[in-house]
């Protein structure tokens, strides 16, 4: 059996709902509202979201993907190194040991976080089977006269210093479960900056970039490729699993957290193994759902967040495809990075942006989305003006690579950056505020719009073209003028009254298709003039 403690958000409301209802209230105190309403849960995961971390640790708990109960710690309004837990779980879940599993954890993270000196339970007197879940985790023995009886816990008991069991075990939950620190967290109010080499070349490499990227606060997560997809045969290929440990070396120095690309569920395992905070899913991988449903049966109810880069193709649909498995897979934590598209024609670009295809992606998809300078890009060159038209376009975040010294780079060494760079790029950087940055989005999009229209049009006229040639020809054949004034006077009357009711004035509507018949004539003449067309 799978459990996670997972940080809760506005997406879990209808299962909050449905929890709280359902849950059986015989030993739970009357602070849970009943029948609980929507208005409760908005109440709910607002108080949570503004007090998480600081005066409580709040959890869903999570079984299969499935939330089946709640468990939070509250700091003490009287007594502010005091905790009281609390906890609920869906009766068919009773009796299998996650109650006392939950517990454990997170008194561990409480005790890591909040720095309180003890933690309160209080239970009813007839709720044998919460006094042996609290025992199980070194609370005390009861006290207190009334119904409900005290337990406490203190550091000292808690289970906080048993060791992980080791890793080993074929098995990515296990691997989640045994080894990994509590689960990172990628919805955040400042942009998400993922910065950090292509590939993770040699120790000394991973080591000295992070130390420098540490120093920039913008930095929020280290990147470093461990397996590298690579066009041709023979090239550098990542370190694999040295490099990990190298990875985790530079998260341990810095405490930045980490983020690296899978494309195999062996990459998972590994990756979790070596407590990688966050899995990227690039580009070349997304193209193959067989590849990304692989992927996605193997993060099955694994709570670490999962970055899905756009496919090569400009293809909307593969993209929320992938996302869809992931979704399907219990995979809570999702963000898009776009990294542009391979495109037949000529660009500055090393992958065209193709704007108004992310921007679609986070109108259908409430996720965070992450701009890939760096591979849009391809060179150092064009960072700057992308970056900032990411952030004009309301982007949450930028991936950028950056090494200690690129021209040495194994990888990609046109389009990384020194941290110094990374710097001075963020110096001269605009972060607009959300809401200016919302009005560029919804103007890209609409400009997206005319793009497609106005193509449509050229076809339309390219097709009309060709139309009016053919009777070209028919009317040389025939022995027929080119201007027959009659007709021309009749179809432009009947266009300005249609366009009367469309909103458009005669005004535009006479001279564009004016221009359109005038054109159409010109043709025409030439061709009942030379013959050659
Ligand atoms: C990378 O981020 O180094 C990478 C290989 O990216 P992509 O999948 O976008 O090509
Ligand atoms: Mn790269």
């Amino acid at each position: 059996m799978n459990i996670i403690l997972k940080y809760w958000t506005n997406d879990d409301k209808a299962e909050l709902i449905a929890l709280c209802n359902a849950v059986d209230r015989t030993y739970l105190s009357d602070r849970l509202p009943n029948p609980y309403t929507n208005a409760d849960a908005d109440w709910w995961l607002n108080m949570v979201q503004l007090n998480e971390g600081k005066n409580g640790v709040f959890r869903a708990i999570v079984v299969d993907g499935k939330i089946i109960g709640s468990i939070s710690v509250e700091r003490n309004a009287e007594n502010a190194t005091e905790g009281e837990i609390g906890y609920m779980l869906l009766t068919e879940y009773w009796s299998r040991g996650i109650a006392t599993e939950a517990v454990s954890r997170v008194c561990r993270i409480v005790f890591n976080e909040l720095s309180l000196d003890r933690i309160v339970a209080k239970v009813y007197e007839s709720n044998a089977a919460s006094f042996r879940v609290l025992e199980k985790n070194g609370f005390g023995s009861p006290v207190g006269t009334e119904d409900i009886k005290q337990v406490v816990l203190t550091p000292a008991n808690s289970n906080m210093a048993t060791p992980h069991s080791p890793v080993g075990a074929q098995d990515i939950k296990q691997v989640v479960e045994s080894d990994r620190t509590e689960p990172l967290r990628i919805h955040s109010a400042t942009p998400l900056i993922l910065a950090g080499p292509c590939s993770v070349e040699s120790e000394e490499q991973i080591l000295a970039t992070a130390q420098a990227l540490a120093k920039i606060p913008e930095v929020t997560m280290l990147r470093g490729g461990i397996w590298k997809p690579r066009t041709r045969p023979d090239a550098f290929e990542g370190r694999g699993e040295e490099g990990l440990k190298w990875l985790r070396e530079a998260k341990r120095e810095t405490s930045l957290p980490t983020v690296t690309e899978v494309a195999t569920p062996e990459h998972v395992e590994l990756a979790l193994k070596y407590d990688v905070d966050a899995l990227w899913i690039g580009a070349r991988t997304v193209v193959n759902p067989f590849s990304v449903q692989q992927l996605a049966d193997a993060l099955k109810g694994v709570d670490v967040p999962v970055f899905i880069k756009n496919p090569v193709s400009p293809d909307l649909n593969l993209w929320l495809g992938a996302f869809e498995r992931f979704q399907k897979a219990g995979v809570r934590q999702l963000a898009a990075i776009h990294r542009g598209f391979s495109y037949y024609k000529e660009s500055p670009y090393r992958n065209f942006p193709m704007w108004e295809i992310p921007i679609e992606l986070t109108q259908r998809l409430n996720v965070p989305l992450i701009t890939d300078v760096s591979h849009i890009c391809g060179n150092r060159d064009l960072l700057q003006a992308t970056a900032q038209k990411a952030l004009d376009l309301a982007t949450d975040g930028l991936m950028i690579e950056c090494h200690i010294n690129p021209a040495e780079a194994l990888t990609d060494a046109k389009q990384q950056i020194t941290p110094e760079e990374l710097k001075l790029l963020f110096s001269n950087l605009i972060f607009r505020s959300k809401n200016s940055s919302n009005t560029e989005r919804d103007l890209a999009n609409l400009r997206g719009e005319i793009d497609e229209i106005d193509a449509e049009l050229l076809q339309l006229l390219a097709r009309r073209m060709e139309v009016s040639a053919q009777i070209g020809e028919y009317k040389k054949s025939n022995n027929v003028t080119v201007v027959q004034m009659d007709r021309w006077k009749k179809v432009l009357t009947e266009h300005i009254d249609t366009g009367k009711d469309l909103g458009l004035s005669s005004e535009l509507i006479t001279e564009v298709f004016e221009a359109i018949h005038q054109a159409s004539i010109e043709r025409q003449s030439r061709i009942l003039e030379d013959g050659n067309e």
